[in-house]
């Protein structure tokens, strides 16, 4: 008989959080810490959403998704996970990029692009610090109709190298592009480069077994394997229960970490919602997806002087199409050396590249096979240039496409970083359309990424525990 994933739940939660990305793992530990009772229901096998890892032979661990994140990880993770979390997060300091235009290192933080842009690219100083302040003062109330590609051409008209160098890390850390709105650039520009690139010490594997626990000792009841197949909402629009796995259960308020459109259109259906927030809820884009390429190295192999990131182009200049084609032309290779991972003695490569999902979703399987294995061998021919003879020194190599991403996580079209910047307003409106239903994950370039699912996983959870709590307990 199959194993009953939801054996011994109750009848009835305070509330049920669909998805264990971080966004849903946050709100789960803040929700459970302010004394409600929390189911936490995940479809995979472990936890983490796209923060996750897998094991191969060998004793190869690789991460999907640990390539960089803001300083703002230290303190949320110190306030609403753990103390010993916060104190395993460490800076990257060797970020390269290699291209057409230049071929530079930098610690990725504010004073060392002020040196490279003032010196390098011989803008002036004034120029460069009044961008500086002005990306660093945008916030969500500002004017949102300047795009991008429109601030940079405020400051840097015509300089498409100085662009490349602002831009281009970005793009791969959020799928925004030049026409999105200025204020998604300026946010999560200036959360990097306040202090620079942070990393997990340990991997994901340890940082999510550590959450796992944290959240166990908070009271949140756990579930992996419990795919939420339905949101009940009666004719009031209210939220009555979740079915998982068959079973029914019943809750006051949902917390989805779904995607926000799988949330609204396949968990709870269109037809509980407001015709003009159906109509705006449908033409929220989704944000691009990635492949990854995996390369472990055999004991004993390692590589020299690569740094941490390499955002590697061989692109004249920045150009999103060329970015997102199946014929790559830019990788970002994470270096991993045995100290990320205290105790393991291997040497580890991730290529990652934004990928559209449908130039892999309808490939038969044997070309899409094909194609999996052409994006390995060109991305051992490209490392080679940076760890020589690198091909020598395999012990294991896989690939990814948006269909893994898919398949993993759920999100529509392998969405790596959620939604387009209007997909934040439908996701937080959602309590408005539905009494008690939530939402809290990647969405509107802002609130993705690591810190930022994380930190709306907080800003969610707090909205849940005003409504839930009557305002005579809360006083
Ligand atoms: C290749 C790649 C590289 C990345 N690199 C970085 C990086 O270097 N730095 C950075 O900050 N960010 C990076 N990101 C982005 C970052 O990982 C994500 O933005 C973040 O982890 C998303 O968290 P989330 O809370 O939105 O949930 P997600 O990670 O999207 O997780 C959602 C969870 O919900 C579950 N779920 C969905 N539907 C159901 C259902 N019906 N029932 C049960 N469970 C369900 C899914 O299985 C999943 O576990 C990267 C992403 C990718 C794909």
């Amino acid at each position: 008989m199959a194993k009953d994933f939801l054996k011994g739940t109750k009848d009835s939660y305070d509330i049920i959080v669909i998805g264990s990305g971080l966004a849903g793992l946050t709100g789960a530990n803040v929700l459970a810490k302010q004394g409600h009772s929390v189911l936490l229901l995940e479809h995979h096998y472990q936890l983490g959403g796209m923060a996750t890892w897998f094991k191969r032979r060998g004793g190869h661990i690789f991460d999907i998704s640990l390539h960089g994140f803001p300083v703002g990880m230290i303190k949320s993770c110190r306030k609403y996970w753990t103390p010993e979390i916060a104190d395993s997060i460490v800076q990257l300091k060797g970020i390269r990029f290699e291209n057409p235009q230049f071929s530079l290192r930098t610690s990725f933080t504010r004073e060392d692009f002020t040196r490279i842009i003032t010196e390098k690219f011989q803008i002036p100083y004034e120029t460069v610090d009044q961008f500086f302040s002005y990306a660093r003062g945008m916030n969500f109330y500002d004017d949102q109709s300047m795009t991008t590609r429109q601030l940079f051409e405020k400051f840097f008209p015509g300089r498409s190298d100085v662009v490349r160098l602002l831009m281009e890390p970005i793009t791969y850390a959020n799928g925004s592009t030049l026409e999105d709105p200025a204020i998604t650039y300026g946010i999560v520009f200036s959360n990097f480069m306040s202090k620079g690139v942070f990393t997990f010490k340990g991997g994901t594997d340890a940082l999510v077994l550590k959450m796992k626990d944290e959240l166990e000792r908070n009271g949140v009841d756990i579930r992996i394997r419990s795919l939420v197949e339905k949101v009940e909402v009666d004719a009031q629009r209210r939220v009555q229960a979740v079915h998982v796995n068959g079973k029914r259960i019943a809750c006051r308020a949902v917390l989805s970490n779904s995607n926000i459109k799988s949330t609204i259109f396949n968990l709870v259906g269109a037809e509980h919602f407001d015709p003009a927030y159906v109509e705006e809820a449908s033409a929220v884009r989704l944000n691009n997806s990635s492949c990854q390429v995996y390369i472990g190295l055999k004991p004993g192999e390692g590589f020299e002087n690569c740094g941490d990131l390499l955002f590697h182009s061989e692109h004249e200049g920045f150009d999103i199409e060329a970015m997102l084609s199946r014929n790559v032309s830019s990788r970002t290779f994470s270096f991993y050396y045995p100290e990320t991972r205290p105790g393991s003695d291997r040497w580890l490569i991730v290529s990652s590249t934004n990928a559209n999902f449908k130039d892999w979703a309808e490939l038969p399987e044997a070309e899409y096979e094909a194609e999996k294995k052409r994006l390995c061998e060109t991305t051992l021919d490209c490392l080679d240039q940076y760890v020589p003879g690198v091909r020598d020194k395999i012990d294991w190599v896989e690939a990814s496409t948006p269909r893994t991403f898919q398949h993993y996580t759920r999100h529509l079209q392998g969405a790596s970083f959620g939604t387009k910047f209007e997909g934040l307003k439908v996701s937080q409106t959602l309590p408005e359309q539905i009494h008690g239903l939530y939402h809290a994950g990647s969405v509107g370039i802002i609130m993705s990424g690591w810190l930022g699912a994380v930190n709306y996983g907080v800003i969610t959870s707090n909205e849940i525990d005003k409504a839930l709590t009557p305002a005579s307990a809360a006083v």
